[in-house]
């Protein structure tokens, strides 16, 4: 990476702007240490890019576009962003504490959903209903118009990616509210516009404090329609902001999900999803496979293979962690790592057992050790509680209808997995289980091509696959009477 830009602003209306709201200082997790400052904007510089993105909508600017062509502009900006995949990597590490290898991923990530909605966006088609022989009509999926995106700081530039692709490859106008913890990297965006040719205030990110410059814009009466991805509370904060002006509204909120593992389970191949699934980006996932439910008869051998793998795990700064495999980074923030360690002692307190970790590490940085816990009460703190950290919960099951009874328990339904050798138990299981997306034999299976999103209080809509892209389209009707006049 080239030297660290010591001050990065927001991109409105094709300029790069301060803001009102003054300077932030952006930590290293890895070391609490200052790393640059980002501009922060206000409600005034949110109503100047709602605005621009109006005057750009209003322009006709996007939808005059062929679809292919917009969508050609969509893929170029994920091809800028993948060209330049290690600076923008070392930045992101930096900022969010994750392993390089794994910033690297979400890099590609990004890239992809601007490959994967620009390539959508000339196969979006209205459909011909026939009335009989004196009608024509027809419909059309025109683009509600200005498309406001609220982004939590625990995957920056994937999720902003997803909503400015699909918003994009529609013929949305954006505006981005990125997040205070570690916004620099999503300057990228503004960036790829520019290289990509993107019209003026079709995209615009900024960031700011959610209280005012997120407020403002769920509130703004000229946006069109509103994703949010983050917490319940602020999602539901979200929710009645978006009410009065009778905002279509996507939330893609917190999980606490769980992998039901039968006593036929593969373990190699189960330890390597609990790998993946809760040490990731130090567990701070929110479809994270922070509960495992697991079937009495492989119970013990499960607790002591998972702690063994958590013991082994490498944790320390990202940016040393370059190769991927059994390492982890910091979590985001001394508040995030201290609330985690908070829910780890109680549950000791409450009768779980830590087998492994539970503890912050004693060095600088928000660092959490890699931990499981065995005999967590389903009903109890740590058993309903998103963590947003690197502690798996284990809990036992004797019956086939208990397991899923505990999986369901919870106010969530991000996603859910299942491990067995036997395919009509999968599939009975992934009818039974209450959520948005179900893993066979893998967590986190699927992609950006696969419909992800909540039941229950994980949120409602869909971001990702071709289902997403119907949040971002409105359809208009239209009838003719033909032989008239
Ligand atoms: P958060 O709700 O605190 O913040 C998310 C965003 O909302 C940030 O940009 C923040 O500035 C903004 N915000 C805060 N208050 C606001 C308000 N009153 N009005 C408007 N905007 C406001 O969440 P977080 O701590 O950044 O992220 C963690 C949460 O996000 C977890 O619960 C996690 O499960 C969830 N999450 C969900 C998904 C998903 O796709 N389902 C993905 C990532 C994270």
């Amino acid at each position: 990476m080239s030297e660290l830009e010591s001050t990065w602003r927001n991109f409105v209306d094709d300029q790069w702007i301060d803001g009102g709201g003054g300077r932030l200082s952006v930590e290293d997790p890895a070391t609490g240490k200052p790393l640059a400052e980002q501009a922060l904007a206000d409600a005034g510089d949110v109503e100047r890019a709602v605005a621009a993105a109006k005057r750009c909508h209003e322009s006709g600017v996007l939808t005059a576009m062929r679809p292919v062509e917009r969508g050609r502009m969509v893929r170029a900006m994920g091809d800028w962003l993948l060209a330049r995949q290690d600076e923008i990597a070392r930045l992101l590490t930096l900022e969010a504490g994750k392993p390089l290898w794994e910033a690297r991923g979400e890099v590609a990530g990004a890239a992809r959903y601007f490959e994967y909605y620009g390539n959508q966006a000339e196969t979006l088609e209205g459909r011909s209903i026939p009335l009989g022989e004196r009608y024509m009509d027809f419909t059309v999926q025109e683009p509600y118009g200005v498309s406001a995106q609220i982004i939590p700081w625990n995957f920056p530039l994937e999720v902003a990616a997803r909503s400015i692709a699909a918003g994009l490859a529609t013929g949305n106008a954006c505006v981005v509210k990125t997040p205070e913890l570690d916004p620099l990297s999503s300057g990228y965006f503004g960036k790829a516009a520019q290289a990509a040719g993107v019209p003026a205030g079709a995209v615009n990110v900024l960031c700011g404090h959610g209280h005012e410059a997120g407020a403002a814009l769920a509130a703004h009466p000229d946006i069109d329609q509103m994703v949010f991805t983050g917490s319940v509370d602020t999602g539901v904060k979200i929710a009645k902001a978006v009410a009065p002006n009778v905002v279509p509204c996507v939330l893609e909120l917190g999980g606490k999900s769980a992998a039901v593992v039968y006593g036929d389970a593969d373990l190699d191949n189960l330890l390597a999803s609990i790998r993946r699934g809760i040490f990731t980006n130090a567990g701070q996932v929110c479809s994270a496979l922070s509960r495992a439910v697991v079937h009495e008869s492989i119970h013990d051998e499960v607790v002591e293979r998972a702690a063994d793998l958590a013991k082994s795990l490498s944790v320390g700064p990202g940016i040393e962690r370059d190769e991927a495999g059994f390492n982890m980074g910091a979590m985001i923030s001394e508040g995030q790592r201290d609330r985690a360690e908070g829910l780890c002692q109680r549950a000791e307190r409450d009768g779980a057992r830590a087998v492994a970790g539970g503890r912050k590490l004693n060095r600088d940085g928000w660092f959490l050790e890699p931990t499981v816990f065995d005999r967590v009460d389903p009903a109890g703190e740590l058993g309903q509680t998103e963590v947003f950290g690197p502690v798996l919960s284990v809990m036992k099951f004797s019956s086939d209808e208990e397991a899923i009874e505990i999986a369901n328990g919870t106010q969530y339904g991000l996603v859910g997995g299942v491990f067995t050798a036997d395919v009509e138990r999968a599939m009975d299981a992934a009818r039974r289980l209450r959520a948005g997306q179900i893993f066979v034999n893998e967590w986190f299976a699927g992609g950006v091509e696969t419909p992800f999103g909540g039941y229950g209080k994980s949120g409602y809509g869909r971001e990702k696959g071709r289902e997403a892209l119907m949040n971002y389209v409105q359809t208009k009707n239209v009838a003719i009477r033909l032989g008239v006049g």
